[in-house]
């Protein structure tokens, strides 16, 4: 697909990209444009008209991807918006993506699509998943009883995309642009369900023994009462135990290249003649900030999203609805804001904005304002290094990995608690019912995993922590380096700040660099490292027993360190977040409480935590 991905001005033509959920249309549609559209083994995931051109014989095709929808009885805003498309008729030619395993389900959709337009290519796509499970679909059958163009592809082998291509060329010149759209259909529903059966039945010949007996089986374990929580538990924990493993290694080299780095900048500017106070302000200020968010940030991160990408790829994610759905049912929620939660874990932002696929507004709001109890990647490395100091130091690495599963567990029943409560007060209402579709388990492409986790998802979030991290490490020098009367602002921040810092059974500075840590979770700890050694620059503990040092040193205890997790879990989400919460809600009052319900609950987590102790 190496020559179609030429961008031009103007389109020739339109394309609408439609089916059911889940059936490979971001794939069809990324190997047609060369872009990147979220692609992922669960339904409901395309909730906007992704647009990209493709280019094919001289002429620039639009690309549409309307969201995906197994009707256009409108009941929800995916159905509504891919309603409105088709029905506009603003389009030369719709390209409706069919699942060949699963033909029957799909000719409903085609049906209803032909009722409207006969402006249609139907592109019968995993093809190789049918093969793989003996399933044979008479193409050129299926074409004659449609009456419209059949295509067969393997969109994420890229196989049958150039046959797709002239599909659609001759469609767009042979189909009559005027063409009538007849809105109303002659035909009632159940007729049109009675005819895609017939005709799937016609087309399609069906191993004798049942293939997917075995999914079956995985399934009935996997979504079992009794043994899907517990699996989904140790999956979790087996996650994060491969995470901190396999990240500290590359967590130290990162770190010595950035040094390295920083030094060498150094004396060449000051070799240049750069004032010394510049040449600290921007590589012991701004590059060293920027190298600790990297160096902590990006090992655990790449590795955590590329194991995550494998279970959504595999199918796994909506099992994890399935085996929440009764507890977020119990709660007054949606079972899907399971899907959102997990989401969360990479990032709250993306959790947020993924809260589209919950069809209603209440359930939706339940889900964006709790998205930030469940830590995110940035939290991690704050969360990572302080268990391994104060409680897993000289133990084995998998008490660690144990640990953390606890606190995402604790944030995982604050979700619940929080969802119960606020459908009980402020978002008041029974939960909807919905259809969860179990997605078949599909064998991952691993090379396409890492490569897409990692552009798409390590460093998206990356650079965003970069971008924030320029202007968060050009303050925090400016914060420590002005001084009045012998102390650094810093210093006088953090003082002030003390009483209540106390109170949390945490401190002034740890409040400071929580508060300072507000664009990004992630320089928490190294803000109050250089809080306490006083140094004009981020601060990198070079080892746990360092860390641990200059923490003891400055008075923390077992109470300060199980605070400060407690605090880490539970404050305001990053300001990238409230923005997107902002943005999705369209309201200040949401935006506020989504910042207000977590710091709450750390306030009263962390006092009631210290009064424990204190009683003890
Ligand atoms: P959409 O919901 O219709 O946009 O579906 P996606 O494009 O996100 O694809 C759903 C899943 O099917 C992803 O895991 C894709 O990698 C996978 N997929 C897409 N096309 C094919 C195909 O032709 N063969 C196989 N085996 N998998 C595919």
């Amino acid at each position: 697909m190496k020559n179609n991905r030429k961008k031009s001005e103007k389109s020739n033509y339109i394309i609408g990209l439609a089916g059911n959920p889940n059936v490979g249309k971001s794939t069809v549609f990324n190997a047609l444009t060369g872009l990147r559209q979220h692609t992922g083994n669960w339904p409901g995931k395309t909730v906007t008209n992704a647009r990209g051109t493709y280019c094919y014989q001289e002429n620039n095709y639009l690309l549409v991807d309307i969201p995906g929808t197994y009707s256009l009885v409108a009941h929800s805003e995916e159905e509504e918006v891919a309603r409105e498309f088709i029905e506009s008729g603003n389009y030369h030619a719709l390209i409706v993506v069919c699942d060949a395993t699963s033909l029957q389900r799909n000719l409903n959709l085609v049906f209803q699509i032909l009722e409207i337009t006969r402006r249609v290519v139907v592109c019968v796509n995993l093809m190789d998943e049918a093969k793989r499970k003996h399933i044979m679909v008479d193409l050129g059958e299926l074409s004659h009883l449609l009456g419209v163009p059949v295509v067969a592809t393997s969109a994420n082998r890229e196989e049958g995309l150039l046959e797709l291509m002239k599909t659609v060329s001759q469609t767009v010149t042979t189909t009559n642009p005027d063409e009538v759209i007849q809105a109303n259909s002659q035909k009632s529903a159940e007729e049109l369900v009675k005819k895609a059966r017939e005709i799937a039945n016609k087309v399609t010949t069906y191993p004798k023994i049942r293939h997917n007996q075995k999914e079956e089986k995985l399934d009935r374990i996997l979504t079992n009462k009794w043994t899907g929580i517990p699996i989904m538990l140790c999956l979790l924990a087996t996650i994060f135990w491969l995470t901190l493993v396999g990240a500290n290694y590359p967590s130290q080299l990162l770190s010595t290249w950035f040094y390295r780095l920083e030094e060498c900048l150094r004396s060449t500017a000051l070799w240049l003649n750069c004032p010394a106070t510049i040449c600290d302000f921007l590589f012991g200020g701004v590059l060293r900030t920027v190298g600790q968010i990297v160096s902590v940030m990006l090992p655990p991160m790449a590795i955590f999203f590329i194991l995550f990408t494998l279970l959504e790829d595999l199918g796994y994610l909506p099992r994890v609805a399935f085996n929440l759905d009764q507890v977020f049912q119990k709660c007054h929620a949606c079972g899907k804001q399971a899907l959102t939660m997990c989401m969360g874990f990479g990032c709250n932002a993306v959790g947020v904005t993924g809260a589209r696929i919950i069809d209603s507004k209440r359930e939706r709001l339940l889900a964006i304002l709790t998205n930030s109890l469940v830590p995110c990647n940035g939290k991690f490395p704050t969360l990572l290094a302080i268990i391994s100091v104060f409680f897993a130091q000289n133990k084995p690495s998998y008490i660690g990995a144990l640990l953390l599963t606890g606190l995402v567990l604790l944030g995982i029943v604050m979700t619940f608690l929080v969802s119960w409560v606020l459908s009980k007060t402020l978002l008041r209402g029974e939960s909807s019912f919905f259809i969860l579709e179990l997605p078949p388990y599909r064998k991952p492409m691993v090379g396409k995993i890492i490569v897409r986790s990692f552009i798409d998802r390590t460093l998206f979030v990356l650079g965003r922590a970069v971008t924030v991290a320029v202007p968060a490490g050009a303050i925090l020098w400016m914060l420590s380096n002005i001084f009045i009367n012998d102390h650094s602002l810093l210093y006088y921040l953090g003082s002030l700040l003390n009483p209540v810092g106390i109170l949390l059974g945490l401190d002034g500075f740890i409040l400071i660099a929580f508060i300072l840590g507000l664009p990004a979770n992630e320089i928490v700890l190294p803000i109050i490292l250089m809080a306490y050694t006083g140094m004009g620059s981020l601060t990198e503990a070079e080892s746990f027993a360092s860390l641990q040092e200059i923490l003891v040193q400055n008075g923390w205890t077992n109470l300060t360190a199980v605070c400060t997790l407690l605090f880490s879990m539970f404050h305001w989400p990053c300001a990238t977040t409230l923005l997107t919460v902002k943005k999705e809600t369209g309201s200040l009052k949401w935006t506020f409480l989504t910042a207000l319900i977590p710091t709450m609950i750390g306030i009263v987590l962390c006092i009631s935590v210290k009064f424990l102790f204190l009683i003890l």
